[in-house]
């Protein structure tokens, strides 16, 4: 894996976030963490993100993170492959101006969104606060 652009960099940050928050919500993130020996970056990546945390900081322990996972075997780090393609949140892939609802991350850090389907309500993974409903408009 080689080095993101400058330019990448936020969009990937954020990227690692919203993986982060969906990881830690499943649970498998904490058993491969503890195998890995790799909990205590965890919880600094947490407790970084939960304080509003320092760019640098993060940047180095998400890709501390992702070499981990890529050694223990798990193709692409925090962010599979598949997974790399930015989508859009719904409102921005209409063509005229709608506003849709979501379920958003309440931190300002965590850029992760679900749809807004039946079921339990879900949480930040990286909180735990519970995620709450929000308009969006293209
Ligand atoms: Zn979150």
């Amino acid at each position: 894996m080689s080095a993101p652009d400058r330019e990448d960099l936020m969009p990937d940050l954020d990227r690692h976030i919203a993986a982060l928050c969906r990881e830690l919500e499943s649970g498998d993130l904490a058993d491969i963490a503890a195998e890995i020996d790799a909990q205590p970056l965890v919880d600094r990546l947490v407790a970084a993100l939960a304080a509003g945390g320092g760019h640098g900081t993060l940047a180095a322990d998400f890709d501390e993170l992702d070499r981990r996972l890529i050694a223990y075997g798990i193709a692409g780090g925090l962010v599979p492959p598949a997974h790399r393609v930015f989508v859009p949140n719904p409102a921005a892939q209409q063509p005229q101006q709608v506003t849709v609802e979501v379920w958003a991350c309440p931190s300002a850090r965590c850029p992760r969104w679900l749809q807004v389907a039946d079921g339990a309500e879900p949480a930040c993974g990286v909180d735990g606060a519970p995620m709450i409903r929000k308009q969006v408009t293209s």
